[in-house]
């Protein structure tokens, strides 16, 4: 019975290698069936066309293979894609490819909701349910390269962990699909090309040092003032700015790699001169860029965008510093695809 068979996919390249030894086998079917497993995509294995057929058999006796699910797919004016992804167990999460002139990024999910409350985002509003397995992540990046090459005309070029859930809080299995998504028997793409984006946990953020990845971090910074970050991200009170800024040190003393910081400036909550002189400071700690993000309303409209005025005054303090700044204009709006949208909404 499918339910009590075991999603091969749980099973590493070793795994499988000792699996067929003991079935009497060679070896070397292991690796075979991995790459069919990875590199390939097999949903089933009767893909797998250089694997006998009793061999083929003798697997569909004793595991599955989870693949996600496109269950809808919708495309903006703007090219944007959102897919809803059905999960194996029924759950869905949501994974956008956004095109601009020169790159496609696919933006994943790494949980299904999320235990964070801030106060922005309409994730926020659904109940964590579980983390995404390693698979569950590498497969979205998956469809959204085959619709980058369908729509776009080119292979996939980024990912950003900046869809539904909090990376760093599900750190294991991202990790495990990173390796999967860099690895030359996984989609074979570079580290630098990948920005896992975290509301910023800074005990992990150290451990991603230790650990010594190679790809780019990026933090949902919106506030330097601790009293204004708390109001619209609650965490902030158990991992308040000054641990923030001693992991964001210990990251780049480290790593010597740059981190971007994702900020939004809303109307009433962070406009002011206070809030532009706190994120110029934030900044000079470590070696560092912003990326102003046009807020996508959510329902309720407690939040809104600020002003033209309000914005120009941070980048004129940003640059007058010395310190990048790029401003982000949202794609996707109008099929809730944006930053802080992914709601499950159809
Ligand atoms: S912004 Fe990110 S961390 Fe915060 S609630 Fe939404 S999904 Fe979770």
């Amino acid at each position: 019975m499918a339910a009590s068979k075991k999603d091969i996919r749980a099973l590493t390249k070793e795994d499988l290698r000792v699996f067929f030894v003991e079935q009497g086998d060679k070896a070397f079917r292991g690796n075979q069936v991995y790459e069919w497993l990875w590199q390939k995509s097999a949903h089933t294995f009767e893909d797998m066309t250089n694997v006998s057929k009793e061999t083929r058999q003798m697997l569909e006796d004793n595991f599955v293979i989870n693949h996600i699910e496109v269950d809808t797919m919708q495309r903006s004016k703007d090219g944007t894609v959102k897919n809803a992804v059905r999960l194996h167990d029924g759950l869905v999460v949501e994974s956008v490819l956004i095109p601009t002139a020169t790159r496609t990024t696919a933006c994943v999910s790494s949980q299904v909701g999320c235990s964070l409350d801030c106060k922005f985002c309409a994730t926020a509003r659904l109940k964590r349910m579980r983390n995404l397995n390693p698979d569950e992540i590498y497969d979205q990046v998956v469809a959204i390269d085959k619709e980058s090459r369908l729509y776009h005309n080119r292979p996939l070029s980024n990912i950003v962990f900046m869809g539904m859930g909090e990376p760093l809080m599900n750190y294991n299995n991202v990790m495990k699909a990173i390796d999967k998504i860099t690895s030359s028997e996984g989609l074979g793409m570079s580290a630098k090309r990948i920005t896992v984006s975290t509301s910023g946990v800074p005990k992990m953020i150290k451990k991603m040092a230790d650990d010594d990845v190679k790809f780019n971090l990026a933090v949902s910074l919106h506030s330097a003032i601790d009293e204004v970050r708390t109001s619209i991200m609650p965490f902030n009170e158990t991992f308040p700015l000054i641990d923030l800024k001693e992991a964001l040190e210990y990251w780049y003393a480290k790593t010597k790699r740059k981190i971007s910081y994702e900020y939004v400036v809303w109307k009433g909550i962070n406009d002011t001169q206070k809030d532009v002189d706190a994120l110029v400071e934030f900044c000079k700690h470590v070696p560092s860029k912003v990326n102003i993000i046009e807020y996508n309303p959510i329902d309720d409209g407690d939040f809104k965008q600020a002003t033209n005025e309000a914005l120009e005054n941070y980048i004129h303090a940003l640059e007058k510093n010395r310190i990048v700044v790029n401003v982000r204009r949202s794609r996707g709006k109008d099929i809730d695809a944006a930053c802080g949208q992914l709601a499950n909404k159809k």
